[in-house]
């Protein structure tokens, strides 16, 4: 009997609910509530340049109006605050000493003027910058240079190997060992790389399925290596495909106001109408347009997740709004 899904949605405080992100979430909610699992909320506040307290407030805003409640926080008793990754630095630090301890990963001194002369580099001669691993076999501090203000890197195992996966929505995929290198796992500052921060807390929080956008397929090899390293098991994942706006390209903050969820509230679009417009951006499932929460709960499952892209199609949602 498979235990019921924990799955949630990790999203960066760097702007408003995009509907892709809308997307993410409440594809993550119906698989949690219609298999009794839980649906966690998870702020991945670790860009520090970019989060904002604004962002975050955008982000509750939006998940609120379309009724998408996360089950779990840090406190005790509901109704929970999200999880937030710069209150868990001390997590991070005790597994990046782990797998130092372990020789699994390492300290590295290079300064980012040498790194950034080594990827002009490289890129003048075409090819893409992967770290050469001047510091993996470095014993101690070079002259002049002091731990604390080393970053951390994974130390990638040597030989040939290849890492794959079977992802829900894409199939079966691997990348070579060589096409990877030893990113960067801990910054000097304690706060962690997107990857590493991402691994430790799915693992933590029990993540049994991670579903996310595609930008995100390349960062699972990693990803799994890191899985692979720490002895753990790593999650099942569903990479959903790109939201295409109207002109074909991929819905971005930038270039399409109709990326902001909160736009359609103002413009008096219903939640149960934009929920239903979003859950047919890469889902199939017969040929119903009309699809309440109760039916989205009853059919959904990430199996019927293909991999085409989806296009945003204004007339649609207004019709849509208009059933409601
Ligand atoms: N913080 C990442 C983002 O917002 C989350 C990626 C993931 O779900 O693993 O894109």
């Amino acid at each position: 009997m498979p235990s019921a899904p924990r799955v949630r949605f990790a999203p960066s405080p760097t702007g408003y609910l995009h509907i892709g992100g809308a997307r993410t979430a409440l594809m993550n909610y119906l698989q949690a509530r219609r298999q009794g699992g839980t649906f966690i909320l998870r702020i991945e506040d670790t860009d520090q340049g970019r989060s904002t307290p604004e962002s975050v407030q955008a982000i509750l805003d939006g998940l609120n109006w379309l009724g998408l409640e996360w089950d779990e926080g840090p406190g005790k008793e509901g109704p929970y605050a999200p999880y937030f990754q710069m209150q868990r630095l001390n997590t991070y630090r005790e597994h990046a000493d782990r797998l130092i301890a372990e020789g699994k990963a390492y300290r590295c001194y290079c300064t980012r003027e040498e790194l950034d002369a080594q990827r002009q580099a490289a890129e003048k001669t075409g090819g893409a910058f992967k770290y050469p691993g001047t510091c993996r076999e470095l014993k101690g501090p070079p002259a002049g240079k002091r731990a604390e203000d080393a970053v951390i890197r994974f130390k990638m195992p040597s030989g040939e190997g290849t890492v794959s996966f079977d992802d829900k929505a894409l199939g079966k995929i691997a990348k070579p060992y060589s096409d990877l290198d030893d990113w960067v796992m801990l910054r000097a500052d304690g706060i962690p790389l997107y990857n590493f921060g991402c691994v430790i807390d799915d693992h933590l929080m029990d993540i049994t399925l991670v579903a996310r956008g595609q930008e995100h397929v390349n960062s699972t090899f990693p990803q799994l290596m890191l899985y692979m390293a720490l002895g753990w098991q790593p999650p099942d994942f569903a990479h959903l495909p790109l939201i295409l706006g109207p002109d074909r390209e991929k819905l971005s903050k930038r270039k399409h106001p109709e990326a902001d969820v909160m736009l359609h509230k103002r413009s008096g679009i219903m939640p149960e109408a934009l929920l239903n417009f979003v859950i047919r951006l890469g889902w199939s499932h017969g040929n119903d347009e009309v699809i309440s929460r109760e039916q989205m709960l009853q059919w959904f499952d990430f199996s019927d997740v293909g991999t085409t892209s989806g296009v945003w199609n204004p007339e649609k949602l207004l019709w849509l709004n208009q059933q409601w």
